[in-house]
């Protein structure tokens, strides 16, 4: 595909955090490079600063396998051209490559020398191919340096967590583990982290890990569902991916089997007991709470929100997929509904 103009590739950053699940104000001009952004998520908000450039093949006389961002068009400030870390905030470096439908990202604290004349920046490509697979993936460029390379779906685990993410460069047991952890998150626990991350970095990588295993659960629990609503179909990226057992549960796990995917109104509703399923996929409503809200005069939209309700969930193809039963009685009792 051809490159894209800085406008497109921030319209492809800015999908990227939403599809992340985060939102977010601009608070730069139209055609300012770098961007800044306001990135709103459930607790609290962060400043981004954004450098973008396309990701292209590393040029003549170069590994076949190394991309590149040219990082040029920068102001020169005072005198030299370089990078300007976000004070109090968060600085991405990123590349963007629409064959691969991944972007690479690079560590600001390793690029704040003055730039050279003609700059860049590299990734190998096995980086951009275990992404698209895996949804992150890094790539240990030597002189501590990780650059990453990352599925829009996981923009938002890596600005969260990306002090975490490039800091494990400092530790050859660290960037082990972090490879492992990209690769399959449930394969790492608390206790490998413990014996293999240096102290100052262990927190990080524990909340990069359950950043990960998030992403993992969100990924396969809205695939299986084909991106709807499990309860009224409906799409239009306004999913999550809720677990049966909710995750504060003791015996809650990440498998798809104790996940569903439902719209923001119906993941609200079943989590605060307007409505269940049973372990038949029957949809049922609360309808002693129905009577209490009409009672209160709080029943505005009842009706239609009886009426676009399957009467069975849709459950996905995948047997292995579907919701279990043994977490959707053990749900529905904790929660009081008797079936
Ligand atoms: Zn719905």
């Amino acid at each position: 595909m051809p490159p894209l103009r800085k406008a497109a590739l921030f319209g492809v950053f800015e999908d990227s955090l939403r599809r992340s699940g985060l939102s977010f104000l601009r608070l730069a001009a139209e055609g300012d490079h770098p961007a800044a952004y306001q990135v709103i998520r459930d607790q609290g908000s962060f400043r981004v600063r954004v450098y973008i450039w396309n990701l292209t093949p590393g040029g003549n006389n170069r590994p076949r396998d190394e991309w590149r961002i040219q990082p040029t068009g920068l102001d020169e400030i005072g005198g030299v051209t370089r990078f300007v870390p976000e004070i109090g905030g968060k600085t991405a470096i990123l590349g963007w490559n629409a064959d691969f439908g991944v972007f690479a990202a690079f560590d600001i604290e390793e690029h704040l020398d003055p730039l050279g004349s003609s700059p860049s920046i590299q990734i190998r490509q096995h980086a951009l191919e275990a992404a698209r697979v895996n949804g992150i993936a890094p790539h240990f460029k030597g002189s501590e340096e990780v650059a990453f390379a990352i599925k829009p779906t996981y923009m938002g685990v890596y600005l969260d967590n990306m002090s975490a993410l490039h800091g494990c460069g400092s530790s050859e047991a660290a960037l082990q583990l972090l490879d492992e952890l990209c690769e399959n998150p449930e394969s790492v626990d608390d206790q490998d982290i413990e014996d293999h991350v240096p102290e100052p970095r262990r927190y990080g990588v524990v909340s990069t890990m359950k950043a990960l295993r998030d992403a993992n659960f969100k990924d396969r629990v809205l695939t299986a569902y084909s991106h709807s609503c499990a309860m009224c179909g409906v799409q239009l990226r306004l999913l999550d991916a809720a677990h049966i057992l909710p995750a504060a549960h003791p015996d809650s796990t990440d498998e798809t089997s104790n996940g569903i995917a439902l719209c923001a109104l119906h993941h609200r509703a079943y989590d605060r007991g307007l409505l269940t399923f049973d372990s038949g996929y029957r949809i049922r409503r609360n309808e002693p709470m129905e009577r209490e809200l009409v009672a209160a005069g709080l029943d505005g939209g009842l009706a239609d929100f009886r009426a676009r309700l399957f009467p069975m969930i849709n459950v996905p193809p995948n047997r292995a997929d579907r919701p279990s039963p043994a977490f959707v009685d053990q749900v529905n009792t904790l929660r009081g509904w008797a079936l």
